[in-house]
């Protein structure tokens, strides 16, 4: 028996046994007449002990030769500890050692195997099994094992089936891109692996399963923008007989559920704003309302004054930081050189300060009075010591501007505590897109996606197309988007307008989409689904910033498994049998 208890288990009542644990070397304190050794595994730590002219010699020549990772198997007897540490659930014992068994040495690992690590991120993923071993990253995982049986459970037990779909898939060029994969008993052709299970999805309510859902990994071959994966994780869900309200509550609860299981907080129902809205007060389709500083709109007040950025720009709107008039000329200056980054783009920022003796203080002093300057004060409901920021030009452009601003504003002010949680729902997004590049709309969620029953006939009129709202919801926390779905199209003559409307021929429709268009003659239920970013929703339940920690074995920001090598070139026989012919360029 390799072990009659694990490194986190031994207290006090167990004193006076015999026990044998096994694990990996922490530390190694060797002071002399007294030996101590830190045994890990994933269940905490045990303190080993050994005493010069007590202990067997043998055993202190053991004992001096471990390094740290070492495997070993420990015997001996539980005892009280003399000197006490409290900060661990083991701190009260330690264990006489009467035998060691060295089941495996280690190489010295290239970084500490700490809570604070001295590695670097580079090296911790290229020795992720390692970086593995650190209980924050352990614990990460632990969370989403939770997560995932909190999920299973509930949604067994409203009566969804996990239903596998396959991986190896035929591509469908919509959305992200596809990743491929050649196959050898049809050369020439290939799988694409599925961005989601969509179709599949559908197809299981036209078979009748009306309450699916799975645990899934999708794959998006998308240029990295920071925190994506190329693989990750989605709860992905389909029910048939539903309308939105349905498929929202069901989710909600769904949500509620993990909080009050993993963080023991209960939500009253989730707050739900409109696309229009979270785009008109936030500049963003995934607004983070952990705190106010909603957009103000000012056109009224501040045009027809002379200054001429405002008079010619469609739209000024700003927000107002609540006492932060004190802000010095270098942190306005910080500010302003932050909306001017690349990444955000504005061409600059006007500020008002309503100093605490009342006057004003602005950087458009010049074309405005303090009279003037009140009214601003008044639309954004300012007091005495606040700070209003204001950026303007074309509207969309700026209120993602002005969205950036915001969120600084709220990182600067501590206003967006990770461990508190602001769940809300936005509907009713845009059913298309139009892209400038390619000049046609897209689907802003997907081409399955139903219209608004009463925006329906909008789509006769191609210059009403951008105005068309969708039946579809995102759910957000914190600023993230961490779930989304649509009610579905289900008719057939709707589908094909759709189609159209993204510049499909009917060919081209057929091809790519025929299998789910042909099951949809034969009696598809009205439906409607979503997702969950399941990785994402880890994320934000440990109050983290990044996805990567709660993926075993994620990909760097190139993409690349950096342990394993991959991707990597194929040999020439691989490529062969593939019958792929490689013609690249060598320098
Ligand atoms: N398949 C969609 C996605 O991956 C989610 C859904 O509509 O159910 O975003």
């Amino acid at each position: 028996m390799y072990r009659t208890h694990t490194c986190g288990e031994l207290r006090l009542a167990n004193a006076g046994q015999e026990v044998t644990l096994s694990g990996w070397v922490q530390r190694v304190r060797d002071k002399g007449a007294l030996i101590w050794i830190d045994l890990r595994d994933r269940y905490g730590i045990t303190q080993l002990f050994l005493q010069d002219g007590v202990s067997d010699p043998k055993l202190i020549e053991q004992a001096r030769s471990f390094g740290r990772e070492y495997v070993l198997q420990a015997k001996g007897t539980v005892v009280e500890r003399e000197s006490k540490n409290p900060n661990m659930p083991t701190g009260e014992i330690e264990i006489k050692v009467s035998e060691f068994n060295l089941l495996n040495a280690s190489k010295v690992p290239p970084f500490t195997i700490e809570d604070e690590s001295d590695g670097g991120d580079d090296l911790r993923m290229k020795y992720r099994y390692l970086d593995l071993r650190r209980n924050p990253v352990r614990r990460n995982l632990e969370l989403r094992h939770n997560m995932a049986i909190l999920v299973r459970n509930y949604l067994s037990n409203l009566n969804f089936l996990e239903i596998e779909t396959p991986f190896l898939i035929k591509s469908t060029p919509e959305g992200a891109r596809d990743f491929v994969v050649p196959s050898r008993m049809n050369p020439g052709e290939f799988y694409a692996l599925p961005q989601s299970p969509q179709q599949y999805k559908q197809l299981l309510m036209v078979a009748g399963f009306d309450r699916y859902f799975q645990i899934v990994r999708c794959f998006r071959d998308e240029d990295l923008r920071a925190d994506r994966q190329p693989e990750f994780t989605q709860i992905d869900c389909e029910m048939s007989f539903v309308e939105q309200e349905d498929v929202l509550n069901t989710f909600e609860g769904l949500a509620k559920h993990l909080f009050k299981e993993i963080k023991g907080i209960e939500f009253d129902k989730f707050p739900r704003m409109t696309w229009h809205d979270a785009m008109k007060y936030y500049g963003s389709d995934k607004p983070d309302i952990r705190f106010g500083m909603k957009f103000v709109e000012l056109n009224d007040v501040a045009k027809g004054k002379g200054f001429g950025l405002f008079d010619g720009a469609e739209l000024v709107v700003g927000i107002n930081a609540e006492g932060c008039a004190e802000y010095t000329r270098k942190q306005l200056d910080q500010l302003t050189e932050f909306v001017k980054r690349p990444q955000v783009g504005a061409g600059g920022m006007v500020y008002i300060k309503y100093n605490a003796d009342g006057s004003f203080k602005s950087s458009v002093d010049k074309f405005y009075t303090a009279d003037d300057l009140k009214k601003f004060a008044d639309k954004f409901g300012a007091k005495p010591g606040d700070l209003m920021l204001i950026l303007c030009g074309p509207a969309m452009k700026t209120r993602k501007q002005l969205n950036e601003l915001r969120l600084e504003m709220g990182n600067q002010l501590g206003l967006r505590d990770p461990q508190k949680f602001a769940p809300l729902w936005v509907i009713d997004f845009p059913l298309l897109e139009w892209d400038d590049e390619t000049q046609r709309y897209y689907a802003m969620h997907h081409p399955f996606t139903a219209p608004k029953p009463e925006d329906e006939y909008l789509l006769d009129d191609p210059s009403k197309w951008g105005e068309i709202r969708a039946n579809a919801y995102d759910i957000v926390m914190n600023g993230s988007e961490v779930g989304g779905g649509s009610i579905r199209i289900h008719d057939r003559v709707l589908q094909n307008k759709m189609f159209h409307t993204l510049g499909f021929t009917d060919e081209q429709a057929q091809e790519q989409f025929g299998f789910l268009m042909g099951a949809f003659e034969y009696g598809a239920p009205p439906h409607a689904g979503l997702a969950f970013g399941f990785d994402r929703l880890c994320s934000i339940f440990a109050g983290a910033d990044s996805i990567r920690d709660f993926i075993a074995f994620p990909k760097n920001n190139s993409g690349r498994d950096v342990m394993s090598g991959s991707p990597a070139p194929l040999a020439k026989e691989q490529l062969e049998e593939l019958e792929i012919k490689l013609d690249l360029k060598t320098e």
